[in-house]
């Protein structure tokens, strides 16, 4: 037998073997750890635990094979690297074990600093620090604090409640009074806690230390915060996250040392400049935390200008070399500067179109690429109002704008109240005095979120701003007493369920309601700001990249619009034509009644006097919109609702008849009112009397509806103008029903038209599964194709469109049995299989087939990149959403690889 060879999987990686492309398997901070360790900037000694070794600690519950020995080994590299032993009770090595997934999932999960420490090395550390023994008992406690918190689950309030008690026998408020003693003194509490809730000792030996940390990071993957984080970005649930065990540099030393955080730009509005900020004597968690207030990172020129020039010239290297705005955390200790991580940072919607038009500028990036870094969420978020400020409203507070917007509503305190009042439909804003991570369902659920304390990275900054939700941070002037429900500013009061306004681009509060003004970018695309005269820097970046969209754009975007109103609005937000005029609408209101006369009819006469009675109106609606999209195609659909919508409901009206019979009243009229509407009466009405079907069962309906049109466009024509219509039969199922409503068309069709040079196409929406599977023949008698992703969603999956989402998604969601409702993106392996099928088919039977879709998917990003790569012909949305198909349309085109954007 063969000698059996095990060659262990690769599970750690030094800071030097890897790269910034590394992501999947070392998570983004050990990615760009290792992508700065390369490119020799100071980055502290360390390595990385692959993702795969959480998935198998996941899975499994212990940890995969060969793992021990790879730390071991790395752990040795890593002491012999920095000439010190962990847990060397002269001269100790102390780690710091991070987590770092392949998405940043901000304070999601855990991190334990100052790995080694024991009651032992404690005073190795001190002498380490120039016999600082203060320091030393510090980081000692914080370990406990940390370790106990996050590994063994001890609530974090009793190392608070004993950090209170210390600062309250002292006589102080603030931690820096406390001195050696003190903190040794902490340091026993804290271990008598740690003792109570664990029933063991704090553990001594520093690696049962640093394994019970890795294995509590792996852990914090599924911690419930985490998975509703994922839930929310769209992030897999099986990533897992690496882990970071890197050696400690201290931003606690003293005054020559500290820690911060910084922007190559300004993250709220793509400014150029040196954004970030800097807290002295503090270790990193501080910081993030809003704990304590920083001071600008200008300040450091004046603090320490060595390490000062020194950040500015990495930045400047960090942002050549990633192309884009980093964001970066650092360290000095005594006087010398260490990278403790960089990413591609977070940036609002207004930052991130700013910054790509600047790359471009700068030559950084080409127009390809600065379309690719921009998305249509994200231009969805820039089209939204702004406030209307006139001298009535006078800010009462101002912090820092942290995540841009407007958004009033209801004051609440707590998380668990604002998921209550928004379940409720109120609008809430949620004030704290600093979020932290279990304040997310409260997050998600608010409007707004306002906090006292923090700057532009506190918790609340960066998961608002991930989350495209307005927030104003670090107001200091407010007073927040959240037990009492209340805040106080401005010598005012405000309680839980008054309104107030935050403005999350200029970081004003006001109390009341304050009105909405429309965004510039939406006046750029209504015409009204001409983006060469406009000074806004936004304007003129969204201006530039929708012009390289709109030029690289394969697919085409139509406007989903039924009123002439809808259309001109449509036209100006770039719509090249009408995807979708649905004519429901035309049959209500005072139209109502020629309806109802039009179903009831016993005759041939009654029913050709309510067809001849609704023709005119008919016509005069087509009239308007043609006019309004002169020379552009408008797809018209013949009526598609179930007939019984235009009835009285059945229970009211049988009440009515029993209840006017019983008075003995002559009820004859309503007798065969009510015997109508029994007849027509259905049980599934979404799968019965629609569409084609009510076409072929009404005679004279569609023929009318037809006329109209024709007419319509040969009137428009006639003026001077170029109307295009086509003509669409909904709910097809099978050729014969198209072949027969088409007959009777072209016959009407030829007989108006006549020589006056209009053309009219006819073709179908596809939208019952059969008509997928069978394009090969109704493209045979039909000149276009438009999908109807909404029933075909609804009949592919067998989900009522009107019920299934508020009865039972939340549940599909929570189980993963898919991340979004297919009603908002399209499912592509199943109903956008038929939409590939039909595509597919129908192009074969007939080359020239015009393909479109006219759903709700037709504006949404995802999807938008689905039917590029189907092959449609355009697109068609509601007008708000046309911009963002254009941009995404472009994106499409000119992302030939699989798109990454988060
Ligand atoms: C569709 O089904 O996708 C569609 C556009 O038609 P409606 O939503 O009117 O049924
Ligand atoms: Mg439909």
């Amino acid at each position: 037998m063969a000698a059996q060879e095990t060659v262990d999987h690769k599970y750690v990686y030094d800071f030097a073997e890897g790269n910034k492309d590394l992501k999947d398997l070392l998570g983004g901070k050990g990615a760009n750890l290792a992508e700065m360790t390369n490119l020799g900037l100071p980055v502290p000694p360390g390595f990385t635990i692959t993702t795969e070794a959480c998935q198998a600690y996941l899975a499994t519950g212990r940890e995969p094979d060969g793992l021990a020995g790879q730390i071991e080994a790395h752990l040795e590299s890593l002491e012999r690297g920095m000439g010190r032993r962990l847990g060397d009770p002269h001269d100790p090595l102390l780690v710091s074990v991070r987590s770092g997934a392949k998405f940043s999932m901000p304070g999601m999960m855990e991190t334990v600093l100052n790995v080694g420490l024991n009651d032992r090395s404690v005073v190795g550390l001190a002498a380490q620090a120039g016999g600082n023994e203060r320091f030393a008992w510090d980081s000692y406690r914080r370990l406990i604090q940390m370790f106990g918190k996050t590994v063994c689950e001890v609530p974090g309030e009793e190392f608070e409640h004993a950090l209170d008690e210390a600062k309250r026998v002292r006589g102080t408020t603030s931690d820096l009074d406390l001195d050696a003693d003190d903190l040794r003194g902490l340091v026993d509490a804290y271990k008598k806690i740690f003792l109570k809730h664990t029933g063991r000792d704090f553990p001594q030996e520093p690696r049962e230390q640093l394994d019970l940390a890795i294995r509590a990071v792996f852990e914090s993957w599924n911690a419930e915060r985490a998975v509703l984080y994922r839930r929310q970005e769209r992030i897999p649930a099986d990533l897992g996250t690496a882990v970071n065990v890197v050696a400690m540099v201290f931003g606690n030393l003293g005054p020559d040392s500290g820690t911060g955080v910084a922007f190559t730009r300004d993250p709220a509005s793509g400014a150029q400049g040196i954004y970030g900020d800097y807290l002295a004597n503090a270790q990193g968690e501080d910081v993030v935390a809003g704990i304590r207030n920083t001071v600008p990172l200008q300040d450091l020129e004046r603090l320490d200008k060595r390490s000062y020039d020194e950040l500015l010239a990495i930045m400047a290297r960090l942002e050549g070399h990633y192309r884009d705005l980093c964001d970066i955390e650092f360290t000095i200790e005594r006087g010398k500067l260490w990278m403790l991580q960089t990413r591609v940072g977070k940036r609002t919607a207004a930052a991130a179109f700013v910054i790509a038009g600047q790359l471009v500028d700068e030559g950084l990036i080409d127009l390809d690429e600065a379309l690719h870094r921009v998305n249509g969420a994200q231009l969805a978020q820039l089209m939204f109002p702004r406030f209307q400020l006139d001298h009535d409203f006078e800010p009462v507070a101002k912090g820092v704008g942290a995540s841009p917007g407007a958004a009033s509503g209801k004051v609440v305190f707590t998380s668990a109240r604002a998921v209550e009042l928004a379940a409720e439909g109120e609008a809430v804003i949620l004030v704290r005095r600093e979020t932290n991570p279990d304040d997310l369902n409260g997050m998600i659920a608010a409007k707004g979120i306002l906090t006292s304390r923090g700057g532009k990275t506190s918790h609340a900054a960066v998961v608002a701003r991930g989350m495209g939700k307005t927030c104003v941070s670090g107001a200091d002037e407010i007073d927040v007493n959240v037990p009492a429900k209340r805040f106080s500013v401005a010598g005012q009061t405000v309680t839980e369920g008054d309104v107030v306004s935050i403005d999350g681009t200029t970081g004003k509060v006001y109390l009341g309601e304050v009105p909405v003004t429309p965004s510039e970018v939406v006046r750029y695309f209504e015409g009204t700001l001409d983006p060469d005269e406009a000074d806004d820097a936004l304007v003129r970046a969204v201006h530039r990249i929708m012009t390289h969209a709109d030029a690289a754009r394969r697919l085409a975007v139509r406007a989903n619009a039924d009123t002439g109103a809808d259309a001109a609005r449509a036209r100006r937000f770039g719509a090249q034509g009408i995807g979708l005029c649905r004519t429901e609408h035309m049959f209500l209101g005072d139209r109502r009644e020629l309806v109802e006369r039009l179903i009831l009819a016993r005759t041939d006469t009654e029913r050709s006097d309510a067809l001849a009675a609704l023709l005119p109106l008919q016509r005069d609606d087509f009239v308007e919109i043609f006019r309004e999209m002169d020379g552009l195609p408008v797809t018209v659909r013949l009526i598609d609702p179930p007939l019984h919508e235009f009835l009285p409901p059945l229970e009211q009206l049988a009440v009515d008849v029993a209840v006017a019979q019983e008075r003995g009243e002559d009820v004859a009229k309503e007798e065969a009112l009510l015997a109508a509407v029994r007849r027509m009466h259905e049980e599934n009405p979404m799968l019965g009397l629609r569409g084609v079907r009510l076409g072929l069962v009404i005679p004279g309906l569609f023929a009318m509806q037809v006329r109209a049109i024709a007419e319509a466009a040969v009137r428009v024509t006639r003026e001077g103008g170029s109307a295009c219509p086509e003509i669409m039969v909904p709910l097809v199922g099978a050729v014969q029903e198209l072949e027969t409503v088409r007959a009777e068309a072209e016959k009407i069709i030829a007989e108006v038209v006549g020589d006056s040079g209009v053309e009219v196409l006819i073709g179908t929406m596809i939208e019952v599964p059969r008509a997928a599977l069978t394009a090969g023949q109704i493209a045979e008698a039909a000149q276009f194709f438009s999908f109807g992703t909404n029933d075909l969603t609804q009949m592919g999956w067998g989900f009522s469109r009107d019920d299934v989402e508020g009865a039972f998604f939340w549940r599909y969601l929570e189980l993963g049995i898919f991340g979004i409702s297919p009603f908002e993106s399209i499912d592509r392996d199943g109903v956008g299989r038929l939409v590939r099928i039909a595509a597919e088919e129908g192009r074969a039977a007939r080359p020239e087939l015009k393909l479109g879709v006219c759903g709700e998917h037709g504006g949404d990003p995802e999807s938008v990149h689905f039917f590029h790569s189907v092959g449609l012909d355009y697109v068609s949305c509601s007008p708000f959403r046309v911009p963002v198909a254009r941009l995404e349309a472009g994106r499409a085109a000119v992302e030939t690889v699989g798109s990454d954007s988060r």
